[in-house]
């Protein structure tokens, strides 16, 4: 009997198993965020889920996982904007599938640490509106769409954007943007005298990638770099590693300049 029982209960640990999604055999410490940005995979990830008001899905798809801790500091940073300044939602473009891997129209996207947002935007009166698309923004911080100019709300995507950069947990390594949207955040930090932490950390990660990837002047990119405990399971830093994260892993850091 006890024999019996041993043998079912294996099998049904087994089955278990089988039902919720498990690292690969071979490398059972592997969790979380595994490998690269643009060659990696996705264990227990987290739905950045659509919220009322707050957060809103650009595309009805199933594009919204990344690591917990990325996407649940995503929504305390559309949460403080709503608070503070109200408006419309943030609306979310990509980020990783459930499991990761390569999805279409991105190189990298596929370990749960990137995120596609489009801009907070109002109209060309400043009335706060939803994004309606990928329009691109101008030096002028104009966007022309089909109902109408956009643009570029400076206070609302500073607000995000520094929300994001004093949340520990965010490890927040890019924001790629294009440089005259990069160089209106900080005009507008540094006369809004926000705390020069801040707007040195803002002064590193806000970048416009070179070549052959794109400007960024339709949204932003945001990728967060693995955590200490996270390079144990897997996550391979792509670099640069920020000073502000503490101190630097052994991990070979390559520079990763990937959208
Ligand atoms: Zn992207």
């Amino acid at each position: 009997m006890k024999a019996i029982c041993n043998t079912t209960c294996t099998l049904l640990v087994i089955a278990s198993a089988g039902c919720s999604y498990a690292p690969p055999p071979l490398v059972p410490w592997n969790d979380g965020s595994v490998g690269r940005v643009n060659g990696g995979m996705l264990f227990h990830g987290a739905e950045l889920a659509a919220v009322p008001k707050q957060l809103f899905w650009y595309r009805q798809n199933e594009r919204h996982w990344g690591v917990p801790r990325f996407t649940s500091a995503i929504a305390r940073a559309a949460a403080v904007v709503q608070r503070e300044r109200g408006g419309a939602p943030l609306v979310i473009g990509d980020l990783s599938s459930q499991f990761g891997g390569r999805i279409s129209g991105h190189a990298s996207h596929r370990s749960g640490r990137d995120a596609d947002i489009l801009y907070y935007v109002t109209t060309p009166q400043g009335t706060p509106i939803r994004n309606p698309g990928f329009f691109q923004f101008g030096p002028d911080g104009l966007a022309s769409s089909p109902s109408g100019y956009l643009l570029f709300d400076v206070a609302r995507q500073w607000r995000f954007i520094k929300a994001l950069l004093e949340d520990p947990e965010a490890r927040i390594q890019w924001i790629f943007i294009s440089a005259p949207l990069r160089a209106h955040l900080l005009n507008y930090a540094f006369a809004k005298r926000e705390p020069l932490e801040i707007v040195y950390r803002a002064a590193f990660v806000l970048h416009q990638p070179g070549r052959p990837a794109l400007p960024h002047d339709d949204h932003i990119h945001v990728r967060t770099e693995c955590a200490q405990d996270e390079i144990a399971t897997g996550c391979q830093p792509t670099g640069p590693w920020r000073e502000w994260f503490g101190e630097m892993p052994e991990a070979e850091i390559a520079t990763a300049d990937v959208d």
